[in-house]
């Protein structure tokens, strides 16, 4: 039975290809804030391992035992179709394994939040460690978009986007750039949301700024969300657009009315 496999002090998410489950576990008792959770270790491990297969893979239901956040929403969004949530750690433990299974492959280890990456990382420099205005921070992103290498043809994510956390005072904590046509799942607001989480253990600082070359999409937005400090709200700055936005003008509501919908089995 899954429920043998799948033990229920953990997350699980899983999608079954071609005889193989490709699943990952995530503990329960992760911090709330954290920018990782089963569903993000499984989608982020198939574009890491199994790029050019991911499209197949990601066509099949994913299943989780649990309900998925606004984060995991916005991601399954992004790259999948459907989900379903069997929950079979509280109703349904006598669910069993599909029949034709002769493969298991699971994504990092499951009491880690993440997924060790196997992928080329993009060197980049910067010269500004602090931001007071608009405009530096406008020059600060377009200094690392410059950085982002062409990506080969076929991909079409390779786009100039990069990313800049700075604490209250303007000094910049993180920085990132895309590298989706790596791995969809990395766009710059994702790296540096993970990378922050990654080096400190901890969600957002209080009444810091995110500078972002363009937008956030759902699944960013609900990153940010996420790791945001409670009750504040999060300025997520777009300078070369002239926009200014509080997270809560990205309506993360949106993410569960319109995503692919559950079904049951
Ligand atoms: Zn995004």
């Amino acid at each position: 039975m899954l429920s043998c496999r799948f033990r229920p002090s953990y997350d699980w998410a899983w999608v079954t290809y071609r005889g193989t489950i490709y699943f990952a576990g995530c503990p329960t008792d992760r911090p709330l804030n954290s920018p990782s959770s089963a569903t993000v270790k499984l989608l982020q491990g198939i574009f890491d391992r199994f790029q050019d297969q991911s499209f197949f893979i990601l066509r099949q239901r994913l299943f989780l035992n649990h309900q998925p956040s606004a984060m995991d929403l916005g991601m399954i969004r992004l790259v999948a179709k459907r989900w379903t949530n069997i929950g079979f750690s509280k109703e349904n433990n006598e669910m069993n394994e599909p029949q034709d299974i002769t493969s298991w492959q699971e994504f990092g280890k499951r009491d880690e939040l993440f997924v060790e990456s196997k992928l080329p990382r993009i060197r980049f420099t910067s010269s500004v460690d602090h931001i007071g205005s608009l405009e530096e921070a406008s020059q600060a992103l377009v200094e690392l978009e410059s950085q982002i290498p062409s990506a080969p043809a076929r991909h079409q994510q390779a786009r100039r986007i990069a990313a800049i956390l700075t604490d209250h005072k303007g000094q910049v904590l993180s920085r990132s750039v895309q590298r989706a046509w790596l791995n969809k799942t990395l766009h710059a607001e994702v790296e540096l949301m993970q990378n922050y989480f990654r080096q400190h253990g901890t969600g957002l600082p209080p009444h810091s700024t995110i500078y972002v070359s363009e937008q956030p999409c759902r699944m960013c937005a609900a990153m940010i969300e996420q790791m945001k400090p409670q009750g504040q709200s999060m300025q997520v700055h777009v300078p070369q657009r002239g926009r200014i936005l509080l997270l809560a003008q990205v309506n993360l509501a949106e993410i569960n009315k319109t995503s692919v919908k559950p079904h049951s089995l």
